[in-house]
C-alpha cells in the first residue's frame, strides 16, 4: 500500500469544479488499489488574494514545497484585471512552478478516437496522432539576462548551459523508452549558436539510450509538420518558447482545452495541471469538461508517485467513458445530450478496474 499525499490548489473559476471531480477519481483508484490517500487543501489565485491580500499566500508556498506533489485547479478571474504585477492570480503560478524547480514541462496530446471529428484537422490527419511535448520550463528566452526595454531599444537574452539542456533531454529520452522509442528534438540550428549547443548536448546523451532514435528538427518545420503529419512525432524535446508555441499548436488537434493535461517534473515536487485556465464565462454552472484535470491526476500518479498501473487505470478509464459515448458540453454537437462536470467523473470512477 502507497500513501498517495497531495497538496490540491483548487483556485478560481472552474479549478474547484475540476479539482473536485480528479480527486473523485483517485479517491476510486485508493479504494481499488488499496492505497491511502491524503489531501491538504490550499488558497491560490483570487480566492486566496480575496482572503489574503496575495494570490500565493506563503502557508500555500510552503505546503507546496513539502510536496510531494501539487495539484493546481486553475487560476484568474475577470475581477483581477484592475491588479498590477505579483497581485494578479497568474504571478502566484510563474512563481510556484520556478520556486518547485520544475525544469521540464510535459504536455501529452493524443487524439482520442472518439472525439476525431472534434479536431481541428481533417480526421485522416488527427486519427491516431499521440505525442508529448517536453518543454524546457525555466531557462532560455524567458529568463537570460540582460533583459530589458529602454529609449526605443528592447532586448532578450536567450542562454542555455549544456547541464540544462541535458537534464530536460534526459527526461524526454527516458519517456520515449516508456512509448515508442523516438524523440524529436526541436531547434534552430542553422542559425542559432544556442541551438548548436542543444543539438550537440541531445547528441551525446542519445548514446547512453540505444533503444530510442532521436532525429534533430528545425522549429519551423516541426510547426508545419505539426499540422501536416502529426502522426510522424513521439515525443518532441525543444526549448522554453519554441515549447510554449507548439505546445499551444499541437492542443489545437485535440479537440477541446478542457481534455489537455501537463506535468511539471524535475525538482523535489511535481506540479500537475489541466492546460486551461479557469474559464470565467462557464464557471459555476457544473458543465466544465473534467478530463485534462482527471488526466493530469493520471500523470501525478505515475510521475510523483511510481504508481504506473493505477495511472493507466485512469487512461483506460477516461477512455472506456468516452467510447461509451459520455461528452461534456463543449465536445457534444447542438442538439446532442450533454452530462455535467460530476456525472463524467462519476463514470470514470465506476470505470477504473
Ligand atoms: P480559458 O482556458 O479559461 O478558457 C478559454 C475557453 O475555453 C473558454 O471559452 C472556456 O469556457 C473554455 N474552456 C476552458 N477550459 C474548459 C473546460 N475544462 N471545459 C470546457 N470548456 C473549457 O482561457 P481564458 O478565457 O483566456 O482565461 C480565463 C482566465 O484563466 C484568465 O484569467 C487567464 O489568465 C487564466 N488562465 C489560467 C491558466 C492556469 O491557471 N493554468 C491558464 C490559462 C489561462
Amino acid at each position: 500500500m502507497s500513501e498517495v499525499r497531495i497538496v490540491s490548489l483548487p483556485g478560481d473559476g472552474i479549478g474547484p469544479e475540476v479539482t473536485d471531480a480528479m480527486q473523485h477519481v483517485l479517491g476510486a483508484v485508493a479504494s481499488k488499489f488499496g492505497h491511502e490517500i491524503s489531501v491538504e487543501e490550499y488558497a491560490v489565485g483570487y480566492t486566496a488574494f480575496e482572503a489574503t491580500g496575495t494570490p500565493l499566500p506563503n502557508e500555500t508556498l510552503e505546503a507546496c514545497l513539502r510536496g510531494p506533489a501539487v495539484f493546481l485547479g486553475a487560476v484568474g478571474d475577470p475581477r483581477a484585471d484592475k491588479l498590477t504585477g505579483d497581485k494578479r492570480p497568474e504571478a502566484a503560478l510563474l512563481t510556484l512552478r520556478s520556486e518547485l524547480g520544475c525544469f521540464a514541462n510535459l504536455r501529452p496530446a493524443r487524439v482520442d478516437e472518439p472525439l476525431v471529428a472534434m479536431s481541428a484537422l481533417k480526421d485522416e490527419i488527427a486519427s491516431g496522432c499521440d505525442l508529448v511535448i517536453v518543454r524546457e520550463l525555466t531557462g532560455g528566452l524567458y529568463y537570460g539576462t540582460p533583459r530589458g526595454n529602454e529609449g526605443g531599444r528592447a532586448v532578450n537574452t536567450l542562454v542555455y548551459d549544456t547541464h540544462e539542456v541535458e537534464r530536460v533531454a534526459r527526461v524526454a529520452f527516458e519517456l520515449a523508452g516508456r512509448r515508442r522509442g523516438h524523440v524529436t528534438s526541436v531547434d534552430k540550428a542553422n542559425v542559432l549558436e544556442v541551438s548548436q549547443l542543444w543539438r550537440s548536448v541531445v547528441s551525446d546523451l542519445a548514446s547512453e539510450y540505444p533503444e530510442v532514435t532521436l532525429e534533430h528538427m528545425l522549429v519551423d518545420r516541426a510547426a508545419m509538420e505539426l499540422v501536416t503529419n502529426p502522426a510522424r512525432f513521439d515525443v518532441l524535446l525543444t526549448e522554453n518558447l519554441f515549447g510554449d508555441i507548439l505546445s499551444d499548436e499541437a492542443s489545437a488537434m485535440c479537440g477541446s482545452l478542457g481534455l489537455l493535461s501537463s506535468a511539471s517534473v524535475g525538482g523535489e515536487v511535481g506540479l500537475y495541471e489541466p492546460v486551461h485556465g479557469s474559464a470565467p464565462d462557464i464557471a459555476g454552472r457544473g458543465i466544465a469538461n473534467p478530463i485534462g484535470a482527471i488526466r493530469s491526476g493520471a500523470l501525478m500518479l505515475s510521475y510523483s508517485f511510481d504508481l504506473q498501473a493505477e495511472s493507466a487505470a485512469v487512461e483506460r478509464a477516461v477512455a472506456e467513458v468516452l467510447a461509451e459515448g459520455l461528452r461534456t458540453a463543449d465536445l457534444v454537437a447542438p442538439g446532442d445530450m450533454a452530462v455535467s462536470t460530476d456525472e463524467f467523473a462519476n463514470a470514470v470512477a465506476e470505470a477504473i478496474t
